[in-house]
């Protein structure tokens, strides 16, 4: 494992997906770094688009990069449309490493995802479990195209000698996420849910699966600040993972959202949902080695999320 001392103070730094939930959360954490900050809007920029991306990157010219820019969403949303998840991530992964290397970057992170490894990996996961079996089908697109930008990086370093690393944080939740009750993650999904159930009065909520599946849950500041301390201390091939070691059932995290929203009401779980991978729990003993631990509990994170999403999209309506 390779450690070095990357110092963001001064430099130019883009975060592309500044306005998703990963990026945002990066964006908050860079204000303590004395960077100077570039992004740009999906309409100033369509990473899909190949020479948009070269020409903004050669305009912009920044030093350091954070790609957290991807179509991303929830289990349902995975399934049902293949064709976005794998076209739209890998065309962003590959156009901005290539035109980070063509403007000479000197250091970008790239945000995989847990999904990447394979559904049998022995639990805890660890890192080098990757490519050794098949992934999880109901993120097989997503989880293809993440490994690609993976891949990317590693073959890029290789071959041209970039210092770019790969970062692979576990379910993420918290301010900025996508609040839809069909196409978001199991938090956001189940914060509107409940919240909607507790004001018109009803008697039970709907959920997806058996409530069996086991998940661990990373808070999004959380992951902010160990993309930051990877970004500065670790350079290397082996991608990262980055975890909380807060692991629990889709149904003890439904009991810990409804307590947190104030919802008494009745849990209904529909088995006919999907239920994914039993369990995706990270082993994280890399980052830990290297120095970081995650310091967010489920419940005040939780708190944090229905807060933003009070603020933001019930007063927004
Ligand atoms: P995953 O971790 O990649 O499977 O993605 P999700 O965040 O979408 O789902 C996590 C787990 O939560 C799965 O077992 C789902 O079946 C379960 N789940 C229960 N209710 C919901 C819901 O309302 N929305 C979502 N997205 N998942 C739910």
């Amino acid at each position: 494992m390779t450690t070095e001392n990357f110092s963001l103070a001064g430099r130019r730094v883009y975060v592309a997906g500044h306005r998703g939930m990963a990026g945002s959360a990066i964006c908050r954490r860079l204000e303590r770094e004395g960077c100077t900050l570039l992004t740009a809007t999906r309409a100033e920029l369509d990473l899909r688009r190949q020479a948009e991306t070269e020409a903004w990157m050669r305009a912009n010219r920044p030093e350091a990069v954070f790609v957290a820019s991807a179509t991303v969403g929830g289990i349902i949303a995975n399934s049902t449309r293949p064709a976005e998840f794998l076209y739209d991530n890998l065309a962003i992964e590959a156009n901005i490493v290539n035109a980070a290397r063509e403007v000479g970057v000197a250091k970008l992170l790239f945000l995989g995802a847990s999904c990447m490894y394979p559904r049998e990996a022995a639990q805890p996961v660890a890192e080098d479990a990757l490519l050794t079996g098949l992934v999880e089908p109901t993120n097989e697109w997503y989880a293809l195209a993440k490994i690609a930008g993976l891949k990317l990086c590693q073959a890029y370093r290789r071959q041209y000698g970039c210092d770019f690393i790969t970062v692979v944080p576990n379910n993420l939740f918290g301010l900025n996420d996508r609040f839809d009750p069909t196409h978001g993650h199991v938090v956001a999904a189940m914060i509107m849910k409940f919240h909607t159930a507790k004001t018109e009065g009803r008697e039970a909520v709907e959920l997806w699966g058996t409530g069996s599946p086991l998940r661990e849950f990373l808070y999004s500041e959380d992951m902010a600040d160990a993309c930051v301390f990877l970004m500065r201390t670790y350079s290397g091939e082996a991608p990262v993972n980055v975890g909380s070691g807060i692991e629990i059932t889709i149904r003890q995290l439904a009991e810990t959202i409804a307590r947190t929203v104030g919802y008494e009401g009745r849990l209904a779980f529909d088995a006919s949902k999907p239920d994914g991978i039993p369990r995706k729990l990270l082993d994280c003993t890399r980052i830990h080695d290297l120095g970081w631990r995650s310091s967010t509990s489920l419940e005040a994170g939780m708190a944090e999320a229905y807060r933003w999403y009070l603020d933001n999209v019930v007063s927004a309506a």
